[in-house]
């Protein structure tokens, strides 16, 4: 060690001493910090060859090695090494899965078409559920008819059979009801306009732009619905909007 002037710097052997030894346990921490692996895709890969999940993984090959970060199938990891499937390094997967998403959602050329593809399932969804709301409100409709019918019956004859089918009559109404509500929240999706749209996805682009961890992970959380991997390819299936998901292939 040398210090300006050209003086060689004479360090105490018990000086020495405490330096490797503050420098080795700067070393024990770096270590402890890298082993504490952030995978942002946890949870959300899957295997395309037997759908068990892709867990990550991190090693080193050799002690002086680069810390090798991956996700790999669960069921590669396991005793009898059953799945074959590939491993993938974990940079390489984060970046496809980003690159995925910034081509679809903040690709303003690309958003027009979604726009127009989306609502249309939209109407057909609703459209749908309006058939379902209509056919539903008939029989309900008929339901109570039939319920008051039996009441009046009933007042007339007090009849214990009659008193048990009213009841069956009245569990199959609160079940049309229940089926009812169920189809008019169907019909609850909005319809978006381009613009509307665009200042979403603008928003979560400045997120993921912003580089973070914590926003990236927010990003991911939120429009990646599941990546399925394959040996030759991999399958990003991106949340568009609501239910709405669109699949992007990735051949490797
Ligand atoms: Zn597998």
């Amino acid at each position: 060690m040398k210090i300006p002037g050209g003086m060689p710097q004479i360090i105490s052997k018990e000086d020495f001493e405490k330096t490797q030894k503050k420098m080795k346990e700067r070393q024990h921490k770096a270590a402890k910090f890298s082993a504490k692996q952030d995978y942002l895709l946890s949870g959300k890969i899957f295997c395309g060859q037997c759908g068990s999940t892709y867990v990550g993984n991190s090693r080193r090959p050799r002690p002086d090695h680069p810390l090798y970060v991956s996700y790999k199938c669960t069921k590669r990891n396991d005793r009898e090494k059953s799945c074959k499937n590939t491993e993938i390094n974990r940079e390489k997967i984060v970046k496809i899965v980003l690159q995925k998403l910034s081509d679809v959602l903040f690709d303003t050329k690309v958003i027009p078409s979604l726009v127009k593809e989306y609502n249309k399932y939209i109407f057909d969804k609703n459209s749908e559920a309006r058939d379902k709301i209509k056919i539903i409100e008939k029989e309900l409709k008929t339901t109570e008819r039939k319920i008051s019918s039996t009441v009046e019956l009933l007042i007339d004859t007090g009849s214990q059979a009659l008193k048990n089918k009213l009841k069956e009559i009245e569990a199959g109404a609160e079940k049309l009801k229940y089926e009812l509500a169920e189809a008019q929240s169907e019909m609850d999706s909005p319809i978006y306009t381009e613009d509307k749209i665009i200042k979403l996805f603008n928003k979560a682009e400045e997120k993921l732009r912003s580089g973070s961890l914590a926003s990236r992970r927010m990003i991911i959380d939120q429009y990646i619905d599941k990546i399925v991997m394959y040996p030759d390819k991999i399958e990003v299936y991106i949340n568009f909007l609501q239910n709405y998901k669109i699949k992007e292939t990735v051949e490797q």
